[in-house]
């Protein structure tokens, strides 16, 4: 199918951007790489009179580390993620999540502003910044404003951005310790059957400071709150493992679909967050 009859905008401002978006209501949408939003476009599942390309805004774009903040541009390619050497080095659990998303081709036009503002429970960015406490920067025409992403995702394809508002960063400290990525996948270039994000610090055999949130295993990624007050101020033997493995599962609310019932959803999701856990403890 070829989508609907649209007016095409290309601003090279946010404040251009934001002013179109303002001008067309919810008849306008802005594009990003487009891998999500040409397909429903294509499939007509949404009704969209102006598409407003962000690709011409520079203020969106690049990744800035310093004073152990990061800052990266909502127009950041998941392919400038994983190329960029100096956030490998930094925060490697961005290249080790990247590397999973889907396939090279996909990489190369998908950005990281449209994985976590798009609201898809399967994407697994919005996990991961739960994983690392990220906050969104938003702006639009009351000014700018910033979200937890522990906070954004309201429902699938809800989050706390008004239509009016373009999200133009993501944030987040430079975690210290362990981390691991984990994704149960059908095939390269599937969504997660199961994923998890994990960082744990450990300190004398302790554990500091731990997180973990969950991609495609409920309406919303799931920052697991219960199984983080486990780890935390433990020694993290077997038991321990276990108890907070089975608080991500209990925090998990899969769906049926084609990657399964819920009950194989939340084996599998007992195994990745096993994985992710033990993967993460073993480098920290
Ligand atoms: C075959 C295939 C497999 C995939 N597999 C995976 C996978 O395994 N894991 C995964 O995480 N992702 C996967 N994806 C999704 C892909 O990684 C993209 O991240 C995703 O499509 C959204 O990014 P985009 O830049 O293409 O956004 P777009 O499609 O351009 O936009 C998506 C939505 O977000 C809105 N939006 C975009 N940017 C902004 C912004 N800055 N501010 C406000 N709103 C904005 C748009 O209006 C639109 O509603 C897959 C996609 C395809 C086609």
């Amino acid at each position: 199918m070829i989508p609907d009859n649209f007016e095409y905008h290309k601003p090279n401002s946010i404040t251009g951007a934001i002013s179109l978006l303002s001008e067309w209501g919810d008849d306008a949408r802005v594009i990003a790489g487009g891998h999500s939003l040409i397909p429903v476009m294509k499939q007509r599942l949404t009704d969209i009179s102006h598409l407003i390309d962000l690709k011409d805004i520079e203020e969106l774009k690049g990744i800035s580390i310093s004073n152990g903040i990061v800052k990266i541009g909502a127009m950041t390619t998941q392919h400038e993620l994983i190329q960029s050497e100096e956030l490998a080095k930094t925060v490697p659990l961005i290249r080790e999540a990247s590397l999973q998303i889907a396939d090279p081709q996909v990489r190369y036009l998908g950005t990281l502003g449209g994985n976590v503002a798009n609201g898809d429970p399967a994407n697994d960015m919005p996990g991961l910044m739960q994983t690392l406490n990220a906050s969104y920067e938003l702006k639009g025409p009351d000014g700018t404003r910033n979200v937890d992403a522990r906070e954004f995702y309201e429902a699938a394809y809800f989050t706390a951005r008004e239509d009016e508002e373009i999200l133009s960063s993501i944030s987040f400290a430079v975690p210290n310790g362990g981390y691991a990525y984990e994704k149960q996948k059908r095939k390269i270039g599937d969504y997660a059957t199961a994923a998890a994000g994990v960082l744990i610090e450990v300190e004398n055999n302790i554990c500091k400071t731990a997180s973990i949130a969950l991609t495609n295993l409920s309406d919303t990624p799931v920052f697991c709150q219960n199984a983080v007050k486990i780890l935390i101020g433990n020694k993290l033997d077997e038991p321990t493992i276990q108890e907070a493995v089975t608080a991500c599962v209990d925090a998990s609310e899969p769906v049926a679909d084609v990657r399964g019932p819920v009950e194989f959803k939340k084996y599998v999701a007992g195994i990745i967050v096993r994985k992710a856990i033990t993967n993460a403890l073993a480098r920290a």
